[in-house]
């Protein structure tokens, strides 16, 4: 059984920042994360891209901002379960929870703060068969890197930014060898900069764009080979590929958390913005998992978020004991 004072469900930007915020005031976090890195969003959908809206950086990288924040939170000691989803909470007899893993791991603490972004997510996949064998050889759902594809053919499907601005990307840096952008439609969902952008790099031969066509099969021995583009007009045609990226989004679901007996309220969980306490007392909600009126699911906001809610924590866990706010450049940083 791992012990902590508080368990954090998600090691997403929100959640490794909320170590920080309760390191400051002497709790100790556990946080567990169904993917096998911390970063959430951030490392998992868009680590290569900047963010521009930081307070204190122009502009940083989504990756370097989870260096960062792992950085920050290391004198802090945080545990990490990685790579296992959490699946049921218990209540001790002594007002503590139980958080299980789905591969059994046990965490007790007094307080859990749930920083569990999308939830455990699940990119949209078009109905291709055979396409779940070429996972990851040849087929990928998210562009981790995108050094990756350099020297590559590439084919990529979606009509949103992800699909757009990759596009762009792996074309204009000449990092892929190819790029074949295919949309269903002959509207874009994305921006209008992006979309004009793909249409002129198209007209001058740095992305080849199929639009009213979808891939529709998909071909190889061990690795991916081509694909089948069925066009509305034209047919198909086989065009050969090193890799396909159906990039449609991702299939945001709270998972096991929905069962907890939290209120939920489209998807994300209700909170009280006096704490960000959520129904269930000593349970919190943080980040992209909340929802409460003029919510935005924004980095900055959940940081904020993660700070007052561990006042609350310490108020429950110490309820002796007065917390006066103590500024760092005082203070400084003692680390455990
Ligand atoms: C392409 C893109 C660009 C963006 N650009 C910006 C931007 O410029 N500025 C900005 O402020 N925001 C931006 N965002 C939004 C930002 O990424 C999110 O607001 C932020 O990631 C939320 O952080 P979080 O820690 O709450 O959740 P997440 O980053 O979603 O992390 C949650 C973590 O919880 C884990 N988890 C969920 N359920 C469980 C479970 N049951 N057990 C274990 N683990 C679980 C997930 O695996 C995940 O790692 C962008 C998002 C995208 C997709």
């Amino acid at each position: 059984m791992i012990q902590t004072d508080i368990i954090i469900i998600g090691a997403g930007p929100v959640g490794l920042f909320t170590v920080f915020e309760a390191g400051l005031l002497k709790l100790k976090c556990h946080l567990i994360d169904s993917l096998p890195l911390p970063g959430g969003q951030c490392s998992e959908i868009y680590p290569k891209k900047p963010i521009y809206d930081i307070p204190g950086f122009p502009s940083i990288l989504a990756g370097e901002l989870i260096d960062n924040l792992m950085e920050q939170a290391a004198p802090f000691k945080p545990g990490f379960t990685l790579g296992e989803a959490a699946m049921t909470i218990d209540k001790t007899a002594d007002d503590k929870f139980i958080v299980t893993t789905i591969k059994g791991t046990k965490h007790e603490a007094p307080i859990v703060i749930i920083a569990g972004g999308l939830g455990v997510f699940e990119p949209r996949k078009p109905p291709i068969d055979s396409l779940e064998k070429y996972e990851d050889k040849g087929v990928e759902y998210i562009i981790k890197d995108p050094e990756f594809y350099r020297g590559k053919r590439v084919v990529i499907a979606g009509g949103g930014d992800s699909a757009l601005d990759w596009s762009i990307f792996l074309a204009e840096k000449n990092i892929a060898k190819e790029v074949v952008l295919v949309h269903r439609s002959s509207s874009f969902r994305g921006h209008l900069d992006s979309v004009q952008k793909v249409i002129d790099m198209a007209e001058s031969g740095k992305i080849i764009l199929v639009t009213e066509a979808e891939v529709t099969g998909i071909n190889g021995g061990d690795k991916l080979e081509s694909v089948i583009i069925t066009h509305q007009k034209d047919g198909e045609i086989i065009r050969e590929t090193d890799h396909l990226i159906p990039l449609f989004g991702l299939k945001p679901s709270l998972g096991p958390i929905a069962d907890w007996g939290l209120e939920i309220d489209k998807n994300a969980i209700k909170v009280n913005t006096l704490d960000y306490s959520t129904n269930i007392p000593g349970i919190y909600a943080i980040g992209d998992v909340n929802t409460y009126e003029n919510k935005l699911k924004l980095i900055l906001c959940g940081f904020h978020e993660g700070t007052l809610a561990v006042q609350s924590a310490f108020a429950r866990i110490h309820p002796d004991k007065k917390n006066i706010l103590k500024y760092t450049t005082v203070n400084g940083v003692q680390g455990f």
